[in-house]
């Protein structure tokens, strides 16, 4: 051990992890260091020293890199959520396809393959149509609203992040307003008292329609009229309602909706389809990204109208209906039965009839239609969450042998893991996209598609 806490150094910062974290080496010992970017020269305090690596707090930037940025969020570096503010846009690109690339070489074992494009933003802000803002109060009992610090609950104040859409401010100044008047306590996670937990928002950026959802430690909000007054006076305000969370965790949102005031759900559009989304939908939070990367995902299935799709992990149907109109028939799976049945209302409103849905985990779904059913797939979208595919999905896929695998997914890690199992005999890596949904943020997506190689 080369240093111990506290010890003030001088790093070079050479590379950067998969957390976004400057990495560099002093007199040969290797430091992981928050907010330092590739090409500083910084100072920072040691704070906890291994054998063979440590983690040091940056003091000062003594050098800055040219790829440094001035990052425009006064709270970006207290934040828990944006990663990257302090590099140049056109670097963080970089750093996600090498993020990609280096999942691919060294978990999945792939090495002649290409990154054919990293698909980025022209405007990498304001881009995100949805907020979740947790409520509380700062040290002199004043109600507070803004994000999370990194890997803490305390509330870092700001009610207009940059990710965010602008209108956001307004209601969240309007919530807060309303608050105060009517003396309606905020939750407080360490006695479980308190009412308001957070204050969900969804805009819906080609319609402009606007969802607010209070998220309750209670089913009842005292002067509700009050605040239903004060957003709807906000143009574009199409939904106001409550969501009921009385249970002492961590999950942002509970099981029952109770709506205030309009309709229940906004209308968003990706391409030409239609999407009706409520509270507690998954819907993808990039629109823009969105659409290049399902038209990526299109593009790679290469349809014809003749095909057989099977997209597993299909949320609310959105890729499941963006390929319909290209297809001869789709089956989406879907572990959550609310969003499937939007997926069923989707469809319906779009006058698609050649998508069917099917609740269930993918990993009991496929293999019982498979060995039951005999059925049959010309191609499969598969979408997971960031833990990647169940292995009885993976066995299944290969029995199945569909021509194409198109793997969108939002972490290489697993991505890796998976195509290594699907290229072991049967497929192999023809296209890999990288997009990036999450600018400033360490996150990216990958659409990968495989074709099979044997009969
Ligand atoms: N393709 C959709 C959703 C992708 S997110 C879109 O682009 O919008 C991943 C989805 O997988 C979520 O909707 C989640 O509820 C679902 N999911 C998670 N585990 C699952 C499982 N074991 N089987 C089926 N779906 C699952």
């Amino acid at each position: 051990m080369k240093f111990k806490k506290n010890d003030v150094v001088t790093v070079e910062i050479q590379d950067m992890g998969h957390d976004g974290e400057g990495i560099g080496k002093a007199e040969g010992y290797t430091l992981f260091i928050k907010d330092a970017v590739i090409g500083d020269l910084v100072e920072a305090k040691v704070m906890k020293a291994g054998k063979n690596y440590g983690y040091a707090r940056l003091l000062k930037v003594l050098r800055p890199s040219k790829d440094r940025a001035e990052p425009p969020c006064p709270c970006a570096r207290a934040c828990g959520g944006c990663q990257l503010q302090a590099l140049s846009y056109e670097k963080q690109l970089e750093f996600k396809e090498k993020k990609v690339r280096g999942n691919l070489e060294r978990i999945g074992g792939f090495s002649d393959f290409v990154i054919e494009k990293v698909i980025g933003m022209e405007e990498p802000w304001r881009y995100r149509n949805k907020a979740q803002y947790p409520v509380g109060k700062d040290k002199d009992g004043k109600i507070i609203t803004g994000f999370y610090a990194g890997r803490t609950h305390s509330i870092i104040p700001n009610r207009d992040c940059l990710l965010g859409a602008e209108v956001n401010e307004e209601i969240l100044n309007r919530v807060l307003a309303y608050m105060e008047e009517n003396h309606t306590e905020p939750y407080d996670e360490s006695t479980g008292k308190g009412l308001v937990r957070h204050i969900l928002i969804r805009y819906g950026f080609k319609t402009g329609e606007i969802m607010v959802c209070l998220i309750i430690n209670g089913r009842k909000l005292p002067g509700a009229e009050k605040l239903t007054a004060a957003l709807r006076e906000i143009p574009g305000m199409t939904g106001i309602s409550l969501n009921v969370n009385t249970k002492r965790n961590n999950v942002i949102l509970g099981e029952e909706v109770i709506p205030l005031w309009g309709q229940e759900y906004i209308t968003d559009y990706i391409g030409d389809v239609k999407y009706q989304i409520s509270p507690l939908s998954f819907y993808q939070v990039n629109p823009v990204q969105t659409e290049k990367l399902y038209e990526t995902a299109l593009e790679y299935a290469g349809l014809t109208g003749k095909e057989t799709v099977w997209d597993l992990y299909c949320g609310i149907g959105t890729i499941s209906l963006f390929l319909a109109k290209k297809a001869k028939k789709v089956y989406g799976v879907e572990i959550v039965p609310p969003a499937i049945e939007d997926a069923r209302k989707n469809a319906a409103i779009n006058g698609i009839e050649n998508a069917e849905f099917y609740v269930g985990r993918a990993e009991d779904v496929l293999p019982e239609k498979y060995e039951k059913d005999g059925i049959f797939a010309d191609v499969i979208v598969v979408d997971p969450p960031r833990k990647g595919c169940d292995e009885a999905v993976i066995q299944t896929m290969l029995k199945m042998r569909p021509e194409k695998i198109v793997y969108v997914s939002c972490d290489p890690a697993t991505l890796a893991r998976d195509l290594k199992k699907l290229c072991e005999e049967v497929y192999e890596v023809k296209r890999v996209a990288v997009c990036d949904m999450f600018p400033q943020s360490v996150h990216v997506e990958t659409v990968a598609l495989l074709t099979r190689n044997v009969v």
